[in-house]
């Protein structure tokens, strides 16, 4: 077996432990943030423009 492969392995065992996490996209400035919630806080505002939630979407699950 490949050290390659081992590693690739032991990072599948790794994720499999860990929370589903959503990752959001503001559509304004392209800022990504990642969260345990499928959905991001009312009151969350995007610390780059300060947009609103409203302005995010869903770009990765997992
Ligand atoms: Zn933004």
């Amino acid at each position: 077996m490949s050290p390659m492969l081992d590693l690739e392995l032991a990072k599948g065992a790794i994720m499999a432990d860990e929370k589903k996490t959503y990752t959001f996209r503001c559509t304004v400035c392209g800022y990504e943030v990642t969260i345990d919630e499928p959905q991001l806080p009312d009151d969350y505002v995007c610390p780059v423009c300060g947009v609103g939630p409203d302005m995010f979407e869903l770009v990765d699950e997992g």
